[in-house]
């Protein structure tokens, strides 16, 4: 059986807003919006794959803190898991950097106004399920 290979995707939160990053790239998932994140490489931990990944995708330094529950499948062999993650005092402002075109911190109430890729909306249901608790 092949093993299955951990994305990570951020649920990066500021007060009380989500970040969604709309993707440039490849052409099938272009325009569509994802939490933002990737690939975990071999010998590294998710939460590091994480930070790291928002560095390179955003400019920003973060901490990650609790998992959201729930592991989602991707195109195998990948599946997403997510944790909650915040912006490190004096941390930049998230870039589109690499991957994404367009940035958005949504309100709870914003959640649904971008087109989340097809993968991501249960982990978006998840995470607003969690929202009122911040
Ligand atoms: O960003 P990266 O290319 O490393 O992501 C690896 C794979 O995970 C891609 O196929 C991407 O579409 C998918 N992904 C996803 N949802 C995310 C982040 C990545 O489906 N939030």
């Amino acid at each position: 059986m092949t093993e299955r290979i951990v994305v990570v995707g951020a649920a990066l939160l500021d007060d009380g807003r989500l970040l969604a990053a709309r993707r440039s790239a490849p052409p099938e998932l272009a325009g569509r919006w994802e939490l933002p994140g990737g690939k975990v490489e071999p010998g590294e931990t998710p939460e590091a794959a994480l930070v790291r990944e928002l560095r390179e995708e955003l400019g920003v330094e973060t901490e990650t803190s609790d998992r959201v529950p729930g592991e989602w499948p991707l195109r195998a062999p990948y599946v997403l898991q997510v944790w909650t993650a915040r912006l490190l005092p004096g941390s930049p402002a998230p870039k589109q950097l690499q991957d994404h075109d367009e940035l958005r911190w949504l309100t709870p109430t914003e959640l649904w106004d971008v087109e989340w890729l097809d993968q991501d909306v249960p982990a978006v249901r998840k995470i607003e399920g969690g929202l009122s608790h911040i």
